[in-house]
């Protein structure tokens, strides 16, 4: 799996969701539901369920957004 670019750590606590907004892969929110199956699991948007970086995808998103409420499980894109 490759990343575009580099990872970057902008680590800022957010108060609550950015529903349908970018977040970092090092972010994190109150809302926070980790991902079920991931090895590593850190109170990270990375590992949350309510994130999309098209993780599932031969090339996964820098910058996520943020689908809270919808869970993004499959890793599918959410349309
Ligand atoms: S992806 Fe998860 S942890 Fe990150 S802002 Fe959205 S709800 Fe919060």
């Amino acid at each position: 799996m490759k990343t575009q670019g580099s990872k970057k750590q902008n680590t800022a606590y957010l108060t609550e969701p950015p529903i349908e907004c970018n977040v970092r892969a090092a972010q994190c929110c109150p809302a926070f539901l980790a991902r079920k199956g991931a090895l590593k699991c850190d109170r990270e948007c990375w590992f949350c369920q309510y994130a999309d970086f098209h993780l599932r995808n031969e090339v996964t998103l820098e910058v996520g957004i943020c689908r809270y409420p919808k869970k993004v499980i499959t890793g599918k894109p959410v349309r």
